[in-house]
């Protein structure tokens, strides 16, 4: 029972909760718009409301409303209106009154569908969106978390550049073109992906945010997206016709089912721990305050550096998250959630949006920062943050341990890390080796940030060395570069940062464009910078060949070998044994007895973060040389049978014994 019955004898006043815990749950899964061609039934949540309107109209963005009908109190804070007739093709907006205030119109949260710049929703039928042979789309095959290869990239970075050789530029139909070339003639693309090898794409927001005027798409404004408007829909300036509301949800399905169809599975990067603005947000102009936390002295709290933060573990949100990736997830065939600022979720919320998930298909990955971007008012205990991560049911986090050893801070881009030869990381680089878990050759005391194991299993962290924030992995190294460094020594640290990323267990991730090279001209955080820093300049496959064979390399190695993707850290405890007494700013380690499965019986593993050559002492007997030198072939340099072996400068090799 709520205490909406005592508006039932003052029907010009609104319930007044004494706290957020004491709003009426709705439990329902109609929430806002269910449609038929019959009928068209507008449920809405406003608890607080005195009144509610319902405002049809026939434009998504312009004219006034044909129709204005009031809506009836029905259960559970909820207000309804039924209309029998068929209205595919109108607009809506709600409108609530609080005591006397009206507030602005909304087309609600759970919105689906919305005409241009989302700020009206659309009645449209769903399967009218879907494309030919939708019914046969599948989701890529995945045995285990750790056999997944992460490639975050942003919708318009991905195809804009003149040099992309694909038509729709900055589009997710850009994302279906196959045959696309450089100007060298090489693969870019999706062919450019399956080239690669990676399993998964990682899209930046691609939901509908607020930052670009969807009306004027022809100044090439530009942002990366975490400024959220609409959750459930797509983002119009990445459709072809952002006026027409099924254009984005059918152009989107056709995304995700190009890159099924090449074995890619699609993640979704999801921003639910603030809106683009709190006052006026369409959360909070449905019931004012509810849906985000506040301050001791009754400001917006602000954990998400972006003004306001939401509250996850008030039940309403909680249900709206879950019922969100759900929809993204049956509707759309995504493969895997990315939790932006994860660490201002709570924990049960976290852990509920796993469960529901499950439901959907076991095999979606979901992960997130495990980090905040300010204090928040809910108590660190309860929060999904990284060293909470083992409450965390099967859910990933980042590991910037891992990522700041390898290549200095990110928040001090002059310093240096372990691949630019820097002291004493070698602890760090170790935790990152064994993904965070427990090892008992790992001295805890000594990582640059966590001072414990934090993931019970390797299947819960992202091992990275970039991302879309601050410098991509090409300007900081140079940034950083140590004094008299040469433009071959920072392609030598280039490489080792990934091979440590990819030959960690856990989960490697990777910034689109790295493969080729890619700079950002310096600049720190490209979220509204132009195309011309932010696009990937395909050319560069060319120009940096080497490189992206390398990086190719790298990939095949960890798909071809299950020993650097072990979902257990009970099989990491037993089969991965550092080497002791090695010199400074050299790690070790060797994979033995064909661990999880691989054809290989002992895997060797040596990374040499000095700016000169060392000789190792290895174990007996007769391997195999695979990657030395910034080459990778997995085919095999030549045997290697002395017990004491030269790793070349700035570089890591890879051996292997085969009996
Ligand atoms: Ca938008």
């Amino acid at each position: 029972m709520t205490l909406v019955a005592v508006t039932l004898c003052a029907c010009n006043s609104n319930p007044v909760y004494k706290s957020y815990e004491e709003y009426p749950v709705y439990d329902g899964s109609d929430l806002e718009l269910t449609y038929t061609p019959r009928t068209s039934k507008f449920r809405v949540w406003a608890p607080t409301a005195t009144e509610v309107k319902l405002l049809l109209y026939d434009n998504g963005a312009e004219g006034a409303a044909y129709e204005t009908l009031d809506m009836k109190r029905s259960d559970e804070g909820t207000w309804l209106k039924e209309i029998e007739d068929d209205l595919k093709g109108k607009f809506y907006t709600f409108q609530v009154r609080i005591g006397e205030k009206w507030l602005d119109e909304t087309p609600g949260m759970w919105v689906k569908a919305t005409g241009v710049n989302g700020k009206r929703a659309a009645i449209l039928d769903m399967a009218d969106t879907n494309p030919d042979g939708w019914e046969n789309d599948k989701r890529p095959e995945q045995v285990n978390f750790t056999d997944i290869v992460l490639y975050e990239v942003h919708v318009r970075d991905f195809s804009v550049s003149p040099n992309s050789g694909m038509k729709n530029k900055g589009k997710f139909l850009a994302f279906t073109e196959t045959g696309t070339k450089n100007t060298a003639g090489e693969a870019t693309g999706i062919d450019h992906l399956k080239e690669l090898g990676v399993t998964h794409v990682h899209l930046l927001p691609a939901f509908d945010y607020a930052s670009v005027d969807e009306t004027r798409l022809n100044e090439k404004k530009y942002n990366w997206g975490y400024d959220p408007l609409n959750y459930n829909v797509p983002e119009g300036s990445y459709a072809t016709n952002p006026y027409d509301p099924a254009c984005r949800i059918k152009e989107f399905k056709q995304m995700v089912q190009a890159l099924h169809k090449a074995g890619i599975r699609v993640v979704m990067d999801v921003v639910y721990n603030h809106t683009f603005t709190g006052e006026k947000s369409h959360l909070n102009l449905l019931a004012p305050g509810y849906f985000y936390r506040m301050n001791a002295d009754s400001t917006w709290s602000n954990a998400s550096g972006c003004g306001n933060e939401t509250a996850s573990e008030r039940a309403m949100m909680r249900k709206f998250m879950i019922e969100s990736v759900v929809h993204w997830a049956t509707e759309y065939h995504v493969d895997g959630f990315r939790f932006d600022l994860m660490g201002i979720h709570d924990i049960e919320t976290m852990n509920e949006i796993r469960a529901a998930l499950d439901k959907v298909d076991t095999s979606i990955f979901i992960y997130g920062e495990g980090w905040t971007a300010a204090g928040s008012p809910l108590a660190e205990e309860k929060r999904a943050l990284k060293k909470n991560a083992k409450e965390l049911d099967n859910i990933a986090v980042f590991s910037d341990d891992i990522r700041d050893a390898l290549k200095g801070s990110w928040m001090h881009s002059e310093i240096p890390g372990f691949v630019s030869g820097t002291d004493s990381l070698e602890e760090s680089v170790k935790f990152g080796v064994v993904g965070a878990t427990q090892h008992a050759q790992v001295d805890y005391t000594k990582p640059i940030y966590s001072k414990a194991p934090y993931v019970n299993n390797p299947t819960q962290i992202i091992n990275y060395v970039s991302c879309h924030d601050d410098m991509c992995l090409v300007d900081k190294l140079k940034e950083s570069k140590p004094e008299g460094a040469t433009d071959e020594e920072l392609v030598r640290f280039n490489k080792l940062a990934q091979t440590v990323v990819f030959t960690s267990q856990g989960v490697p991730f990777i910034y689109a464009g790295e493969e080729v090279y890619r700079n950002k001209k310096g600049v720190h955080n490209t979220y509204q910078s132009p195309d011309s820093i932010n696009q990937i300049n395909w050319d560069n496959k060319t120009s940096y060949k080497d490189i992206f064979d390398y990086y190719k390399g790298l990939v095949a190695l960890r798909k071809t070998h299950p020993a650097f993707r072990i979902p257990k850290q009970d099989m990491i405890q037993q089969n991965l044994q550092f080497i002791d007494s090695l010199a400074p700013n050299v790690v070790a380690f060797t994979l033995n007895n064909h661990v999880n499965g691989d054809t290989w019986k002992d895997i060797l593993v040596i990374y040499n973060g000095n700016r000169k050559a060392v000789s190792v002492q290895i174990p007996e007997g007769k391997w195999n040389l695979v990657c030395h030198d910034g080459k990778i072939d997995l085919n095999g340099f030549a045997p290697v049978e002395k017990n004491t072996f030269k790793v070349e400068r700035s570089s890591a090799s890879i051996l292997y014994k085969q009996d």
